[in-house]
């Protein structure tokens, strides 16, 4: 058996007792990272990518250290999940406790307080002041299928409207409410039935359509196509994801909204790369003024143990039969514990703020890139959920090419860049709100070089 040593100096300790600074030691990647790969190639399925080859041995703060003894600026978080940072010590400390309790019981089995707390701290902090009720899964998909289990028992019906550019999953029910066919769709059909899909408000491509007019184009679409008699449920991300950080004009969320709520519709907002402080509020939807029936919730949930939730109305989140919603590992006792410290920091470490400060540096130098740069067509987001979009200054065509050169010059100079969009042409920016000030500014300078470069 092969083995790739770390470093030959003592493996760092991980979490914010990092350096919190970038270090380029080898080529990005490095002669390690390149050996793993090789192995990785020969062992794991091809179908499972990787944005940046190099393997990691710690992480903290906003930094990764690699393999090789690189450290990285991390401005992805894992996509949106180490809000709090990597391995802080707060979750450390708590998912260290309860490893020593015990580490499985199987809620549906026999049942522990952890996930009830978990549940107590969704219940109070989601938006909405009406009973509500929690159920806890593995995987943000898990959590939008049950949400949709949900909302299709309470209301006896089975249509379901997604969006344009929604991301939603990749199981066989969430691969059909996401919107985009490659990578996430192609060959994988067919898709699940009933699931309609409706024109988004996108102001950057929609001529600014006024948010209210493209919240009245859907509602007409579904009237004419569905029938809102037939349609369980309406999922949407607030601030979408995957396709492209698209941030719906004023008045689309709350219309749609007015719209589900009269006509007895589920209306589910999938925050699991939105929520938990990210965006500069606990939830988009607050940002919004909106409450939605349920809430799917994971990503940022657990300072990166896997966990997922459904919170809403308690007479939705009740109507399923006993046993008709579980699994094995939803809630474990571990993604609990670590769920539990990631909300206290969150709360106690004023991490909303932070998101805000973070959204105020990322706005005022991406908009300084724009000023002088016709290629950034767009900069949109909101808090620490910002991107820009990069396009063809002559024809406002995206460029998905030089976003591609963009990112790969960043990781290569050693900064952890994601890129998304339906058109694959936007930059987002998605730092863990440990990331200290002058880590994010020397991150984004790298971008900023890049893009001259490009
Ligand atoms: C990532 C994501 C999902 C899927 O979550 P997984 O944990 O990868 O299954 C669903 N919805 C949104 C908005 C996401 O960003």
């Amino acid at each position: 058996m092969t083995h790739v040593d770390t470093p030959s100096t003592v493996a760092p300790v991980g979490g914010p007792s990092l350096p919190q600074e970038r270090r380029l030691v080898t080529a990005i990647p490095g002669p390690k990272s390149l050996e793993l790969t090789r192995r990785k190639e020969q062992t794991i399925s091809g179908g499972v990518g990787t944005t940046i080859p190099v393997y990691t041995v710690a992480a903290g703060g906003g930094v990764l250290v690699d393999v090789d003894g690189n450290s990285l600026i991390d401005l992805g978080s894992g996509i949106a999940v180490t809000g709090v940072g990597n391995s802080a010590p707060r979750v450390v400390a708590a998912v260290a406790a309860q490893l020593a309790q015990f580490t499985h019981t199987c809620f549906s089995v026999a049942p522990y307080d952890g996930y009830i707390e978990v549940a107590e701290a969704l219940n109070r902090l989601t938006p909405g002041d009406h009973a509500k009720r929690s159920a806890l899964f593995n995987s943000g998909a898990e959590a939008v299928e049950n949400a949709v289990k949900f909302a299709r028992h309470y209301t006896g019906r089975q249509a379901v409207l997604a969006f344009d550019h929604a991301y939603h999953g990749r199981t066989t029910l969430t691969m059909g409410l996401t919107a985009k066919n490659l990578p996430y769709k192609n060959g994988f059909g067919p898709f699940a039935a009933e699931i309609y899909r409706a024109p988004l408000s996108y102001p950057f491509r929609d001529g600014g359509l006024d948010g209210v007019e493209a919240a009245k184009r859907v509602i007409s679409q579904v009237e004419k196509q569905i029938g809102a008699n037939n349609l369980a449920a309406m999922i949407i991300e607030p601030i979408q994801g995957e396709g492209g950080f698209i941030v719906p004009a004023a008045g689309f969320l709350p219309t749609l909204v007015d719209w589900c709520r009269a006509n007895g519709v589920v209306f589910i907002a999938d925050e699991v790369q939105t929520g938990f402080a990210r965006t500069g509020d606990m939830f988009a939807s607050d940002h919004e003024g909106i409450v939605p029936d349920l809430m799917v919730l994971a990503k940022g949930i657990a300072g990166g143990l896997p966990l997922s939730a459904v919170t809403g109305r308690a007479e939705i989140m009740d109507a399923p039969q006993v046993g008709g919603i579980g699994g094995t590992y939803g809630g474990n006792p571990l993604a609990c514990a670590a769920a539990l410290a990631t909300i206290d920091s969150y709360e106690s470490d004023n991490l909303v703020e932070r998101a805000r400060e973070i959204g105020a540096i990322l706005t005022e130098r991406l908009s300084a890139l724009q000023a002088e740069d016709a290629r950034i067509g767009e900069v949109r987001g909101r808090g620490a959920m910002m991107a820009v979009e990069l396009v063809d200054p002559a024809t406002g065509e995206p460029d998905a090419a030089l976003t591609g050169r963009v990112a790969a010059a960043a990781h290569a100079a050693g900064v952890i860049l994601l890129t998304c969009g339906t058109y694959g042409n936007v930059i987002r920016f998605l730092p863990p709100l440990s990331m200290p000030d002058h880590l994010l500014v020397e991150g984004l300078q790298v971008v900023a070089d890049a893009l001259a470069a490009a």
